[in-house]
């Protein structure tokens, strides 16, 4: 069952046409730079050992593969696990790239650290790893982001990161990236750029992948215990695509399982108001990579929509395009009133508040089960944990807090 096109990105950073390093002259050599120590470094024991006991000491990993009894009962179908990626220490995945990347950074010498952040989660999880560490950091968010998540912003300020609001377009994540960008080609001397996602240029998007792949890894342990066999799906939500990435990679050679993706369908697909290119997009360059992108039809970036900061965004991962055209995964949408509705009915089925992104995934799950009989197992991946969005869905039921 081995498909034999998982070795991929190819030497240039390919994934059949997608990736690649679109970036100005003076980003090379620092991007060959951190592909050839990443090369020297991923199986390296002494590395490789330092990573897994951070993620255990400091993370709080393995995170539980757990069995949702309610949920299972309430579609009457197969059985439906929860990979527990909201237990993570800052209550998502995104502390297991940014463990990651910090030990390159380390061993690069490097002694700044930069960072961009679209809800903060992003900037929340680098800021955290650099305090860890006494690196000085500084973390680039839009500054509508700002405002709307003042909470993740005062986080990161108490972890002793300097947040920098950037005004320039939309002032959101896309805004954030560009002028992160824009401070690595000015300081790429001793700047490390932790990027959040399985986006930008080669080698991030494999470096990012590779080091979220414990969750898949360990999901291919905890399925064999918990119910020995593969499991029949596992459903993650994409926004850039790095909490997918990492469950699916491993997977990708047991073509048993079904890989799918579930992106910000907004007001609805339909409407072309929502954050969701492999669904409504064509493919073009946007922060150093080719892949699937919401555009207009002079190729100029399309404004998004989403009731999920962590999934508005224009761009997706090229390793999710390859996937997509190879059919290997399964890429779909869902509203933000669908992802609303998930985030209530999960909190009050299963006792765990999802983050509104997660709750995507779940959404997804009123179509999907629908697919499965009463031996299957589907598994979905709980990207984090909802305390972030609190503020926001009492705005939108029209309650106080
Ligand atoms: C950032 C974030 C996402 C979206 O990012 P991906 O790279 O697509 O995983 C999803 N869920 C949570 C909880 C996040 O913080």
């Amino acid at each position: 069952m081995k498909s034999d096109n998982h070795n991929l990105p190819d030497k240039n950073g390919f994934f059949g046409e997608y990736g690649g390093k679109f970036v100005p002259e003076t980003l090379m050599y620092a991007l060959e730079e951190l592909e050839t120590t990443y090369k020297n470094l991923k199986d390296n024991i002494e590395f490789k050992d330092q990573f897994y006991k951070d993620l255990s000491e400091f993370v709080g990993r393995p995170s539980p593969l757990y069995f949702a009894k309610r949920l299972t009962k309430h579609y009457g179908s197969g059985s439906i696990w929860l990979k527990r990626e909201d237990l993570n220490h800052t209550g998502a995945h995104k502390i297991n790239n940014t463990i990651g990347q910090i030990l390159l950074a380390k061993y690069m010498g490097k002694k700044r650290i930069i960072a961009e952040t679209g809800a903060g989660q992003h900037g929340v999880a680098t800021a955290t790893v650099a305090a860890r560490l006494g690196l000085e950091c500084h973390i680039y968010m839009g500054s509508e982001d700002v405002q709307r998540q003042s909470l993740n912003v005062y986080r990161i300020k108490l972890l002793g990161a300097q947040v920098h609001a950037v005004d320039s377009g939309s002032a959101t994540l896309k805004d954030a990236l560009n002028e992160a960008l824009r401070d690595w080609v000015t300081n790429v001397d001793d700047t490390y750029y932790i990027i959040g996602s399985v986006t930008g240029p080669h080698p991030y998007p494999m470096i990012v992948r590779d080091f979220n792949s414990v969750v898949g890894e360990e999901l291919i342990t905890q399925s064999k215990e918990l119910f020995n066999a593969m499991p029949d799906a596992i459903v993650a939500c994409v926004g850039g695509g790095s909490n997918a990435m990492g469950a699916f990679y491993p997977f990708i050679k047991f073509n048993e399982t079904r890989l799918i993706g579930v992106e910000a369908g907004g007001e609805g697909i339909e409407t072309g108001e929502h954050a969701a290119p492999l669904n409504d997009g064509a493919p073009g360059v946007l922060h150093g990579s080719l892949s699937y992108l919401m555009q207009d039809n002079s190729g100029q970036v399309k404004g998004t929509k989403s009731v999920s900061a962590g999934l508005d965004y224009p761009g997706v991962g090229p390793e999710h395009s390859w996937l997509k055209d190879s059919g290997r995964a399964e890429y779909v949408a869902v509203s933000d009133d669908a992802a609303l509705k998930a985030f209530h009915e999960v909190s009050e089925m299963e006792g765990i508040i999802p983050a509104l992104e997660t709750a995507h995934a779940f959404a997804y799950l009123d179509t999907l089960m629908k697919e499965f009989d009463i031996n299957s197992n589907i598994i979905v991946n709980v990207s984090g944990r909802g305390d972030k969005d609190i503020n926001t869905v009492a705005d939108i039921d029209g309650i106080k807090i």
